[in-house]
Order: C-alpha cells, then sequence, then structure tokens
C-alpha cells in the first residue's frame, strides 16, 4: 500500500489535533511534520502528546520547511491569511495542499485557483463524506423541486467560529443555485432584520447561530405551499473531516497541479 507523507498546518487547533489522531490511526498516512504558530502552548510537543497518546518522534513547530521536511502535501486547517502564506511556500516548493480553512474573500480564492496552476490543491469546505453526499442530494432536489419551492440555509457551529455563513452552508447555496440556473452572487440573501419586504422568489436565504460546541448543524429547506422538504447534516465529532481530508491527501499525492474539490476525491 502506498503510504502519503503529510503535514498539518494549524496542529494545535481543534481541526488540526483531529487530524492528527486521525492520521496517528489510518494506514497509508504518515504525518512527518505538524506546524503551528510561534506563540501557542503546544509548541515543542509531541503530536502523539498533543492528542492525548503517546510519543510518535514529530513534535510541533512553528515554521514550514517545505524544502527540509519531507511531507508530500500540506494538509490545512488554519485561518485565510496563514493558509495564503503557506499557499505560497508550497507553491515555490511543489507540494501539494489539502485546504480546510473557510472564511476566504473572493480576491483570495483566486490566489488559490491561481496556485493551482502549479500544484495540486484540494479545497472543500466541508470535509466530511456524510455532507458531500448531501450536495449531491441537494441538486437532485433542486432540479425536482424546480422553481415552486423556495430555498433557505440554516446553519449552526460553535461559539468559536468567526465566519459566517459557514463555507459549508455556501457550498450547500451553490449546488442549489446552480441545479436552478442561478448565480449565488446575485441571489443570496445573507440574514433578514426590519422591514425586508417579501420575500424574493429567486432568492436563497441564508440564516446562522452561533453557541455552545455545535461541531457543524447544515439544514436546507425546500419550502414549497402545504409541505416542506428538508435535508440536514448534523456532525457530531471532528474526525469525520479530519478522516476525508486525509482521503483527499491521500488521493491528491502525486496528482497533476490543479483547483480540486472532494467530489472528485469522491469520484462523483
Ligand atoms: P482553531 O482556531 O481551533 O485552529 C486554528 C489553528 O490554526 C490554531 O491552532 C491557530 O494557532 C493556528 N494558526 C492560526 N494562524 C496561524 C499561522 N499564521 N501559522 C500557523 N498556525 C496558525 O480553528 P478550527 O476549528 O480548527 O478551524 C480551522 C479552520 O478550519 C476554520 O477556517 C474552520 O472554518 C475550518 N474547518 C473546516 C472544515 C472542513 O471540513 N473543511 C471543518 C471544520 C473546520
Amino acid at each position: 500500500m502506498k503510504t502519503t507523507r503529510i503535514a498539518i498546518h494549524g496542529a494545535a487547533g481543534r481541526m488540526g489535533r483531529a487530524v492528527i489522531q486521525a492520521a496517528l490511526a489510518m494506514d497509508g498516512i504518515k504525518l512527518v511534520a505538524a506546524i503551528d504558530r510561534q506563540d501557542n502552548p503546544e509548541l515543542g510537543e509531541d503530536v502523539g502528546s498533543v492528542v492525548g497518546q503517546a510519543d510518535v518522534g514529530v513534535s510541533v513547530g512553528y515554521s514550514i520547511d517545505p524544502a527540509a521536511e519531507p511531507f508530500e502535501v500540506l494538509v490545512d486547517f488554519t485561518q485565510p491569511e496563514a493558509t495564503l502564506s503557506a499557499l505560497e511556500l508550497c507553491r515555490a516548493n511543489k507540494k501539494a495542499m489539502v485546504i480546510g480553512t473557510t472564511g476566504f474573500t473572493p480576491a483570495e480564492r483566486d490566489i488559490i485557483a491561481a496556485a493551482a496552476r502549479d500544484i495540486a490543491i484540494c479545497t472543500a469546505a466541508n470535509f466530511s463524506i456524510g455532507v458531500n453526499v448531501v450536495l449531491a442530494l441537494l441538486g437532485d432536489a433542486a432540479r425536482l423541486l424546480g422553481e415552486a419551492y423556495d430555498v433557505e440555509v440554516v446553519e449552526a457551529h460553535h461559539k468559536h467560529k468567526t465566519d459566517a455563513p459557514s463555507g459549508t452552508a455556501l457550498a450547500m447555496g451553490e449546488e442549489v443555485a446552480q441545479a436552478l440556473g442561478r448565480s449565488l452572487k446575485e441571489c443570496a440573501v445573507y440574514g433578514r432584520q426590519g422591514q425586508t419586504g417579501a420575500r424574493s422568489r429567486r432568492a436563497i436565504g441564508f440564516a446562522t447561530v452561533r453557541g455552545g460546541d455545535v461541531i457543524g448543524d447544515h439544514t436546507v429547506m425546500f419550502l414549497g405551499d402545504g409541505e416542506r422538504v428538508e435535508i440536514s447534516h448534523k456532525a457530531t465529532s471532528r474526525l469525520n473531516f479530519a478522516q476525508g481530508a486525509l482521503r483527499a491527501a491521500a488521493w491528491i499525492a502525486g496528482r497533476k497541479p490543479g483547483l480540486y474539490t472532494m467530489q472528485d476525491v469522491l469520484g462523483r
């Protein structure tokens, strides 16, 4: 079996720890480097002990050295600014990337797309297999239900999440918009307040809930006259995102440059 050597960027974060845990348990994945900010308390600690396991001989560092470190794929769960500086390094050193970070502006997404001319990059707002199945179901539901149903996306996340609506909610909206031949840019409505007037028929609405330790709940509602269809996904552990990201890392290692998604990894 082929082994893919990965580095985790954002190692001390909620997702970083889940990736470490999943990587230590997964056949075909070897974690060779772990990076976080210089001021994080886990700096210098062995990644095994970061996730409450025995030491494995890889400690958390604060700088990525793609030239010296033998990783093939950098798995990134940080924040946009950190992702973009890692992207530059990976591009210069021809290392593939799996980008789990969300909250990029359109201009930042263009920078990632440009880098994908030189290296293989897999991005997904959500690496869970279940969410990616939901994305496929949403396209079918939107096409079958058609224009007579109003579409609203509701998402909930923990109190620490800094971007809204979630990248997954946007990906769900995008899937529906494409199936209905709409541009999400033109039809998205982000939250409502005050005298909003009646709902536009073509709107795709987004509502955001933040609080507690919710890992990630998403519901897309198709609201018709006399009925509504709801398609939901609820994450109960971060491990499913981590396992999906590692599946993407194994898939992307050695691939030609390009911007790939989890749908490519799943062969959809
Ligand atoms: P977190 O705040 O717990 O962790 C982020 C980590 O990145 C922290 O340890 C922080 O110190 C580190 N970091 C920040 N700037 C850095 C820098 N310049 N250099 C090195 N390390 C740096 O956040 P989280 O909950 O783990 O989420 C991280 C990102 O992943 C968010 O954008 C979140 O929305 C996204 N996310 C994506 C998925 C997915 O499936 N795609 C799933 C969950 C979360």
